[in-house]
């Protein structure tokens, strides 16, 4: 099959299904162009990293924006001071992109039950104005801190107060921010980092809200089986299988009326049985080009 016999296939999924859900990867943000650098939020690219913090190439070790996940060997001075410029620029500021309102358009396109889930933590989601009752982040957000101890369950907070007040003091030369910036919890004044899934520390019933509700609409597009099920399973790797990509797997393996379409640049394999079935696809080409004829085939109906 073509690719875009493949495509008319899966936009005639998503035409059909009475349920749609995103579930997202950190490859769906590297293709999020931002028209203002002209690159993705792509943690593992050295170029972006050099275009978007010039100096922290000079100043540090790092060589992408994914060296900083599980970085011990700086200061903490240079560590918030380039941590609250990445959360204000990416997670605050970053803005809409084509690639996630593509997606969007293809959600709105007709009334259904829809769904977003997805690993990064940069809230690109919010940043395009998706329906923010039908998502869950599973592995934290940026826009929150939260104590490291942590010394209570409630112990995490708003992180954009914090950067508004030390990003106008961080030094654009050291890219270090004063010490008196370095946040400390409310509670107990120990130290804090950011809400995301980093270790034993994280605050995960944060989320509560928020995972309770995707329970509630993937328990609703189960048992729906006289309608179909649509996951559009959009740059998940293996860095976290289990979170995402293996659930997934498993959904189309075991229920009949789920379909899968699979977009992935470097890993598009699908279950065998479901591929056999003709009940899952994948494509290993740009997200950002795939979902935009994707988009255009739901709209414009003619599959
Ligand atoms: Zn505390």
């Amino acid at each position: 099959m073509t690719d875009s016999t493949q495509l008319s296939i899966a936009a005639n999924w998503i035409r059909q299904s009475s349920s749609v859900l995103i579930a997202s990867g950190a490859g769906l943000s590297a293709s999020a162009v931002n028209p203002q650098y002209g690159v993705g939020l792509d943690y593992t690219s050295v170029a972006a990293f050099r275009l978007l913090y010039p100096r922290m190439t000079q100043v540090s070790t790092m060589r992408c924006m994914y060296d900083a996940i599980g970085k011990h060997d700086w200061s903490p001075e240079l560590m918030w001071g380039y941590l609250f410029t990445h959360v204000d620029k990416c997670r605050f500021n970053w803005g809409p992109t084509s690639v996630y309102q593509d997606l969007k358009q293809i959600l709105s396109n007709k009334p259904m039950d829809s769904f977003v889930i997805t690993t990064n933590a940069d809230g690109m989601f919010e940043q395009n104005k998706f329906d923010m009752t039908r998502f869950l982040s599973t592995q934290g957000d940026y826009s929150l801190l939260q104590c490291l101890k942590p010394c209570s369950r409630l112990s995490f907070y708003e992180a954009r107060p914090y950067i508004e007040q030390s990003v106008p003091h961080v030094h654009p030369q050291t890219m270090e921010v004063p010490s008196k910036y370095i946040p400390r919890c409310p509670r107990c004044g120990g130290p804090m980092f950011f809400c995301v899934r980093g270790g034993e520390w994280f605050i995960e019933s944060a989320f509560d809200d928020q995972r309770h509700r995707y329970h509630d609409f993937v328990h609703r597009a189960v048992h729906k089986k006289n309608e179909l099920f649509t996951i559009i399973e959009i740059g998940v790797g293996f860095n976290t299988p289990s979170v995402l990509r293996w659930p997934m797997d498993q959904l189309v393996s075991d229920l009949k009326h789920v379909r899968l379409i699979r977009i992935n640049m470097h890993a598009p394999d699908v279950p065998v049985h479901a591929r056999k079935e003709n009940r899952a696809i994948g494509f290993d080409g740009d997200a950002a080009q795939i979902i935009r004829q994707l988009r255009d085939m739901v709209i414009a109906g003619k599959v």
